[in-house]
C-alpha cells in the first residue's frame, strides 16, 4: 500500500529552471490521474515557454446548481485542465446546513476557490465550517488556501491516508503538474493540505441534516472519501465514480471499485450519485461498473489463458459492455489502452 500512495517518492526530482513544460509533458502522461487524457494534455501545451504573472487571473463565477434542499453544485467548465478553464476541471459541492457550509472538494487553484467562496456569500451569511478533500488528486484540493485565508480555522478534513500523502510529497507535485497544465493560471496557489483526518463512519450532526462520510477501501485512489447527505438521498462521490468518462485506475483498484460501488448500493440504495467530473446520475455505478467489468473481466481471462495484453485489448474493444459507451465517453480512444494495461497488471498480480 505505501508503494501505490506514495510513487513520487521514487521519482527524480523536476528541474527546476530548464525545462518545465517537458517536465511536465513527460509527467503527465504518467500521471494526470483521474483523466486518462495524458495525450490531450500534452497537446495542450505549445512549444514556447510560459511567462506566468505573480498572480493568475481572477476565475470567472459559475453560479451554482441547486440539486436538493441542501445540495449546490458549482459545475466545472471542461474535462481537463487547459489555459482557458485555469484550471477548472472539478465540480465543488456546496452543502449548506444550519450551522454552517461544508464544501466537498475544493477545485484546482487558490483562484477557484475564492470563486467558490464569492458564490457561498450569495447564498448564505453562514461561514464554511468544514471542507472535506475526497482524495489527492490536485483538483479536489488546492482550492483550500483560498478557504483557509477567508476563515482561518476551519478543519480542512481528509482520509489520513490522504493527509499524510499531500504533505509528503503528492502536494507538491499536483501543484506543480496544474502550473504547467494551466501555463501558470493558477499562479499564487500554495499546498495546504488537509490537516484533519477522518474514516467511513464519521457522522456531521448539522440540526437539520446529517452528514455521513464513506469509506470502502480503494477505487480510484486508495482514500477515496465520500459524503452522504442523508435526509437528500445524495451521495458526493468523489472519483469513485464518473460520468461519461473512465475513472482513472493508475492509483486505483479495478476490484476495488467494484467493492466499493457493492458497498455504497447495500448501504445507500437508490441514492442519486454526484460525481466530482460531469453530472449526476441515478445509474452511475451501474454504468461505471458495466464499463469497467468490460475491461477487467477480458483481462483477467487473458491472463488465465496466458494470453497477452493484445489479446485483451482485442477482447475489451469487441465486447458490447464497452462498445455501448465507447461513443459518449471523453476520451476513449486516447485512454482505453491504457486501462486495460491496468486491468491486467491488476488481473496478473491478483492471479499471482
Ligand atoms: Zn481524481
Amino acid at each position: 500500500m505505501p508503494d501505490r500512495l506514495f510513487p513520487e517518492l521514487n521519482m527524480p526530482d523536476f528541474p527546476r529552471n530548464a525545462g518545465l513544460v517537458d517536465a511536465v509533458r513527460r509527467d503527465l502522461t504518467k500521471r494526470l490521474l483521474g483523466l486518462g487524457a495524458g495525450a490531450a494534455l500534452a497537446a495542450t501545451f505549445g512549444p514556447t515557454a510560459f511567462a506566468a504573472p505573480s498572480r493568475g487571473p481572477q476565475v470567472p463565477d459559475v453560479a451554482p446548481t441547486k440539486l436538493s434542499e441542501h445540495l449546490y453544485i458549482i459545475y466545472a467548465r471542461g474535462g481537463f485542465p487547459s489555459r482557458e478553464n485555469q484550471g477548472f476541471f472539478a465540480n465543488i459541492a456546496l452543502v449548506l446546513t444550519k450551522k454552517g457550509v461544508v464544501v466537498f472538494d475544493s477545485g484546482t487553484s487558490v483562484q477557484i476557490g475564492e470563486m467558490a467562496i464569492r458564490q457561498i456569500k450569495r447564498l448564505t451569511d453562514k461561514p464554511v465550517i468544514a471542507v472535506i478533500n475526497s482524495h489527492f488528486h490536485g483538483d479536489h484540493w488546492l482550492g483550500n488556501q483560498a478557504f483557509r485565508e477567508a476563515w482561518p480555522d476551519v478543519p480542512l478534513y481528509a482520509h489520513p491516508d490522504c493527509v499524510t500523502a499531500i504533505r509528503k510529497a503528492v502536494g507538491e507535485q499536483w501543484l506543480h503538474q496544474m502550473m504547467g497544465a494551466t501555463e501558470g493560471a493558477i499562479e499564487g496557489t500554495r499546498v495546504v493540505g488537509p490537516d484533519t483526518p477522518i474514516n467511513g463512519g464519521h457522522v456531521f450532526d448539522m440540526g437539520d441534516v446529517t452528514l455521513k462520510v464513506h469509506y470502502y477501501g480503494q477505487a480510484h485512489t486508495p482514500v477515496d472519501l465520500m459524503l452522504e447527505i442523508v435526509q437528500d438521498k445524495i451521495v458526493l462521490v468523489g472519483d469513485a465514480a464518473m460520468d461519461h468518462r473512465i475513472a482513472n485506475m493508475e492509483d486505483g483498484s479495478f476490484n476495488g471499485t467494484f467493492k466499493v460501488y457493492d458497498e455504497l448500493e447495500a448501504h445507500i440504495p437508490g441514492a442519486l450519485w454526484v460525481p466530482g467530473h460531469g453530472h449526476p446520475d441515478r445509474d452511475m455505478l451501474k454504468k461505471n461498473r458495466e464499463l469497467l467489468m468490460g475491461i477487467y473481466d477480458n483481462a483477467a481471462k487473458a491472463v488465465e489463458a496466458g494470453g497477452s495484453i493484445e489479446d485483451a485489448r482485442a477482447a475489451v474493444l469487441k465486447d458490447p459492455r464497452v462498445t455501448k459507451y465507447a461513443r459518449d465517453t471523453v476520451g476513449f480512444d486516447e485512454s482505453i489502452g491504457k486501462f486495460i494495461s491496468i486491468a491486467y497488471l491488476e488481473a496478473e498480480q491478483k492471479a499471482f
